[in-house]
């Protein structure tokens, strides 16, 4: 999906995509999740596209079910992300100039700087960019519940269906080894 930017009227422009009938979407979501949506999981996109002089003001959100692996009991599980999107993007040539001011003193990066990008030519494409927002907004290490009890370490039954044969002697030893680690109040 290519956006070209000399065809957003001076009032801007709003956008709807639906991942059942926008296939290009769908795909989009697919790289960003991948393996992580199912059939029945439904996606939609809604965004506001404004010239500011040579700049493109991006304002939309992209939201989506999709189905993690959760990572203590390796489940799979339904799960919505909502991702909000504002973001500037200006021509390469000013990029160039400030992506050389930011490398001089990195510490001075500040959130405005990250919600700056960059387009090239007379378009951009705006599944690139939605790509890259929801890899961005996806939780790294998805729960399938916040106090999900994981795997047995030692005979991997799923301790959220109850307790095992050898829960006892594990949760000990587990609790001598975190006892080292216990920071002073
Ligand atoms: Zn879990
Ligand atoms: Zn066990």
């Amino acid at each position: 999906m290519e956006i070209i930017i000399k065809d957003i009227p001076e009032e801007g422009k709003e956008f709807f995509f639906d991942a059942a009938s926008d296939g290009w979407f769908r795909d989009t979501l697919n790289a960003a999740l991948p393996q992580m949506i199912q059939k029945e999981d439904e996606g939609k996109a809604a965004f506001y596209l404004l010239r500011t002089g040579a700049n493109v003001d991006v304002r939309g959100d992209v939201a989506c079910n999709y189905h993690p692996a959760c990572i203590r009991c390796l489940k799979v599980f339904k799960n919505h992300l909502d991702c909000p999107i504002h973001l500037t993007l200006a021509p390469l040539y000013e990029s160039e100039r400030q992506i050389k001011l930011e490398s001089k003193d990195e510490v001075a990066l500040v959130k405005e700087d990250l919600e700056f990008s960059y387009y090239e030519g007379e378009s951009f494409p705006l599944s690139d960019l939605i790509r890259e927002q929801v890899i961005l907004a996806v939780p790294i290490q998805p729960l399938c519940k916040k106090n999900c009890k994981g795997l047995c370490q030692q005979c991997g039954k799923d301790l959220n269906l109850g307790p095992c044969g050898c829960k006892a002697h594990h949760e000990h030893h587990r609790w001598d080894a975190l006892k080292g680690f216990k920071p002073a109040k």
